[in-house]
């Protein structure tokens, strides 16, 4: 039997309107370092730039609720 292993990295979404910048999940299949820096569709289905400076789950209070509910 085989397992798929899902992996998650952290991406930073930008500020937008009232709403200020989140850190997402965003499910790789990939190497990490292939998606650095680059724009990806997050868990909860909004764009955000993967970056490999923080680790998914992230923490802190800046950090999307729906992805952290999603992504675990
Ligand atoms: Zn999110």
């Amino acid at each position: 039997m085989t397992t798929t292993t899902t992996t998650f990295v952290a991406a930073r979404s930008r500020a937008h309107g009232p709403t200020a910048a989140l850190w997402h999940a965003v499910e790789v299949h990939r190497t990490v370092a292939d998606l650095d820096g680059a724009c990806e569709l997050t868990v909860c289905g909004s764009l955000a730039r993967v970056s490999t400076e923080r680790a998914w789950p992230a923490t802190g209070t800046d950090v999307c609720p729906a992805c952290t509910t999603q992504a675990r």
